[in-house]
């Protein structure tokens, strides 16, 4: 089965591929633009951060899986796939830990202001005093905006380090919150109680700018706003408005708009204030995590090529009793 590997993929795990007998291209470099006209031989197709617009998909008719190498699905055009009978699926979960332990070197990093330590040495200055005024996380209340895989990681490191929990998930049980050591309460509450706000919700119409003007009004003052989910739900503007305004600080691993590729200039002025610590989309570039995508990857393509079932199927309708 022709297999095209369109990003980085775990190379340890490209000659397992090739067992369960997938003919694999990779290459990883090739832009999204150039896909349309690449995908016409492939029955699968895998990516990470790629984008899979409309014309990809409708460029093939071979084509019959989409697996992104990954959680979310919000940069597959998953309504064309449909429209295609095109299977999307994904490897939810796998990469939960490394982005909740990114949420925690963020935070941490702000607290003691780590990146303009490192900086400022390597300017050769020595600024004790200056360095000398963090607030510290024990005892701070955190509040979690989406307690899905990753939002369980986030909620459990929290604990771990002394804070009280805060969160709000329309799916969220009394019971497990209650397991979780989670208080549950409503969006409004967290920002008006929360030291910490951290956002771990999919991107789509619900969630798109929920993070809103209202939202950054309510929070404290220096208040830390992380958010490693999707740039798409916060209203940039009304970031941007309180990071000037000094109201908060912030730790974002994602940007809307944010490069689609590994490497090229990105000149949002809004990485020009101090109050911001970002990185580059990296919460699930872990070792650890690639080889558990990749694992899942197998898993996913291997129960494919036997059975034709698709694991982890985002876009199966479910079938109707009608008659
Ligand atoms: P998940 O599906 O396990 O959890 C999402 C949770 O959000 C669910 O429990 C859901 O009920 C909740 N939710 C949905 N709408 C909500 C709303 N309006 N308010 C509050 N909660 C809501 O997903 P996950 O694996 O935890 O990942 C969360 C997001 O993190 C992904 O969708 C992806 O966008 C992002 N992510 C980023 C990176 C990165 O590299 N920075 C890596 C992986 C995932």
């Amino acid at each position: 089965m022709k297999v095209l590997i369109a990003d980085k993929f775990s190379e340890a795990h490209l000659d397992r591929l090739k067992k369960v007998g997938c003919d694999v291209t990779y290459n990883p470099a090739v832009k999204a633009e150039e896909l349309p006209k690449l995908i016409a031989p492939y029955k699968i197709l895998i990516v990470r951060s790629k984008k899979v617009t409309a014309d990809t998909i409708k460029a093939s008719d071979q084509l019959a899986l989409i697996l992104r190498a990954g959680a979310g699905v919000n940069t597959i055009d998953v309504k064309t796939a449909s429209a295609r009978g095109v299977y999307v699926t994904n490897c939810p979960g796998k990469n939960s830990v490394a982005v909740a332990e990114l949420v925690f070197a963020l935070l941490l990093g702000i607290d003691r202001r780590i990146a303009d330590n490192v900086a400022a040495l390597r300017a050769h200055k020595w600024n004790k005093k200056e360095f000398s005024k963090a607030d510290g996380v024990f005892g701070k209340t955190i509040g979690i905006i989406g307690v899905g895989q990753i939002g369980v990681e986030v909620t459990r490191r929290a604990i771990a380090f002394g804070m009280h929990v805060l969160a709000y998930d329309p799916l969220l049980s009394p019971s497990r919150a209650k397991e979780l050591h989670i208080e549950l309460v409503q969006p409004d509450d967290i920002y008006t109680r929360a030291d910490i706000i951290t956002v771990h919700v999919p991107a789509n119409d619900q969630t798109r700018g929920m993070i809103n003007k209202a939202a950054f009004e309510k929070m404290k003052p220096n208040a830390i706003f992380i958010n490693t989910s999707r740039g798409e739900v916060v209203d940039q503007q009304a970031l941007r408005a309180a990071l000037e305004a000094k109201k908060i600080r912030a730790g974002l691993d994602v940007f809307n708009p944010e490069p689609a590729e590994g490497t090229a200039d990105f000149a949002d002025p809004i990485l020009d204030l101090p109050n911001l610590y970002g990185t580059h989309h990296i919460g699930a570039s872990t070792e650890q995590a690639q080889s558990a995508i990749a694992e899942e990857a197998i898993r996913i393509i291997e129960t494919f090529i036997k059975t034709g079932a698709v694991l982890n199927c985002v876009n199966l309708a479910a079938r109707t009793p009608a008659k």
